[in-house]
């Protein structure tokens, strides 16, 4: 089961979510402040570190593979 890194863009706090699997669609909320705003760090992936200011949150549930540019 993979663990993703995410941070909270209300409060900053950096948390981890446990996905029971790459499609889970768990709703990601931050721990301290409860915002669903949370972007997801992406310490594997490349190339979506600059798109995270548009549509983040919608992105932070998904795996990276199904939601990069088609
Ligand atoms: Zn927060």
């Amino acid at each position: 089961m993979p663990i993703y890194e995410f941070k909270c863009r209300k409060c900053g706090e950096p948390f981890e979510v446990l996905f029971r699997s790459r499609e889970d669609k768990t709703v990601v909320a931050c721990p301290k402040c409860g915002s669903k705003k949370a972007e997801r760090l992406l310490s594997a992936f490349a190339g979506k570190i600059g798109n995270t200011s548009a549509g983040g949150a919608e992105c932070g549930s998904c795996a990276a593979t199904s939601c990069g540019p088609s």
